[in-house]
């Protein structure tokens, strides 16, 4: 058959999962695990079932920004993913690789397989978008998630001071490779506004990202300011609670 749609791995057949969507970033840093929380906190939002699965080692920061820890319910036909206080469900890789110290070379394949095991023994019954939060670059973690799973589109993270326009051209490079449709870009740290003078500053200087989007073809899903509620809102479990309307355009975009 056509190799594009021989996915390695089978769901489980007790699963219903109509939507997902891997979110990338060209390196770690740039906001794309909170980028990940807020668009299924946004989706949540509007009534839908929502998963993360993080596949994203380089930090236990989805967990975190939900206050979800790892505990993880099993039954007879599967693990069963543990839920947010607004019920969406979280499968964490870091709930499962527990020792950090573990030379990369190990990581990696651990990560492959705990991915899989994810797609395959956890019971995923009826969620509408399943946000995937990928390691930075184009790690192994994310081959595996591309040849393993149906991925229907990623959304590439970047912030102003990346080398974007290589970045947009690696993902697009890999997502054709893939035949994954680039769903969009959101910038992060766009812009900071000072309380006092209400003044917008460009901390890490002006964007490039309208050329690149206009270059490529490829839509701006979002801006993000630097704001310090959103950094502590992680910090305390509490991303569910964030306010903020930069990311209200997205949900038109995944449909
Ligand atoms: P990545 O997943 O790309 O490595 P994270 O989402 O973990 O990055 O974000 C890195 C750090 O920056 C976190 O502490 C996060 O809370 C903070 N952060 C990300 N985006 C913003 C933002 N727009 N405003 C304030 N803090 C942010």
């Amino acid at each position: 058959g056509d190799n594009k749609t021989d996915f390695s791995v089978e769901t489980n057949e007790l699963n219903h999962i109509k939507k997902v969507i891997g979110i990338i970033s060209g390196k770690g840093g740039v906001g794309k695990s909170i980028v990940a929380s807020m668009l299924a906190v946004i989706m949540r939002r509007k009534g839908y079932n929502v998963a993360i699965m993080d596949a994203d080692v380089t930090g236990p920061s989805i967990p975190k920004a939900f206050g979800v820890h790892e505990c993880i319910p099993t039954s007879d036909i599967g693990m069963l993913p543990p839920k947010s206080k607004t019920g969406i469900e979280i499968m964490s890789v870091n709930f499962l690789l527990d020792n950090e110290t573990d030379p990369i070379v190990w990581r990696g394949p651990r990560i492959s397989a705990i991915i899989k095991q994810f797609w395959k023994d956890v019971i995923w019954q009826d969620i509408d978008y399943m946000f995937i939060d990928l390691p930075p670059g184009t790690a192994d973690a994310s081959l595996t998630v591309f040849q393993s799973i149906k991925v229907d589109g990623i959304i590439v993270v970047t912030s102003p001071q990346d080398l974007v326009s290589m970045i947009v051209s690696k993902a697009i490079k890999m997502a054709n490779m893939m035949d994954i449709p680039i769903i969009g870009i959101i910038e992060n740290m766009s812009w900071f506004t000072c309380d006092f003078c209400g003044k917008k500053y460009h901390i890490f200087g002006e964007s490039k990202i309208d050329d690149i989007c206009k270059e490529h073809n490829i839509r701006l899903l979002g801006r993000i300011p630097i704001v310090p509620e959103l950094a502590s809102a992680c910090d305390s479990g509490e991303i569910e609670n964030f306010k903020g309307d930069w990311l209200d355009g997205v949900p038109d975009a995944l449909d």
